[in-house]
């Protein structure tokens, strides 16, 4: 059950001890979102801002989290999507589908810093390689081959 159907955006530096329930605090600086779960429990709810983790949308006037807020390790199990400051209830999790979202979880934090240390080795790629021929060099040296050659 939900009872916070809506949350009010805070953009703070630090995100206090104790969250007020109703309200999603944003900390850019950190790149962290916590708010007291919408279930009512009491429960803080983190969720990192990371390429792997959550995404921020702030339109101007609300803010959307993507993906959804899977509270599967606390008691309370809720899940839910947050929408423009809205609260949406979304379908309880079954333990596949929470193993699921933890092997997805996995394999996507892999692939990215996999990734990352692939991207790398290709940036570096193109110092080693060697330099192209000056144009002049070509036709030049044919003219002077044809000329004195
Ligand atoms: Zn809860």
């Amino acid at each position: 059950m939900i009872i916070h159907n809506e949350l009010e955006h805070r953009f703070m530096r630090n995100i206090p001890e104790k969250l007020e329930p109703g309200v999603l605090y944003i900390s850019m600086e950190y790149g962290m979102v916590s708010h007291s779960c919408a279930c009512g429990c009491g429960e803080e709810v983190t969720t990192p801002l990371t390429p792997t983790d959550w995404h921020l949308v702030y339109d101007g006037e609300a803010v959307t989290l993507n993906p959804s807020v899977g509270n599967w390790n606390l008691a309370c199990r809720s899940h839910y999507v947050i929408r423009r400051g809205r609260v949406i209830e979304a379908g309880p999790w079954s333990e596949e589908e929470v193993a699921a979202e933890r092997a997805r979880d996995r394999a996507t934090k892999a692939r990215y810093y996999g990734g990352a240390d692939m991207s790398a080795e290709v940036v570096e790629a193109p110092t080693s390689a060697p330099v192209p021929a000056m144009p002049a060099q070509g036709w030049l040296g044919r003219l002077k081959r044809w000329l004195f050659g």
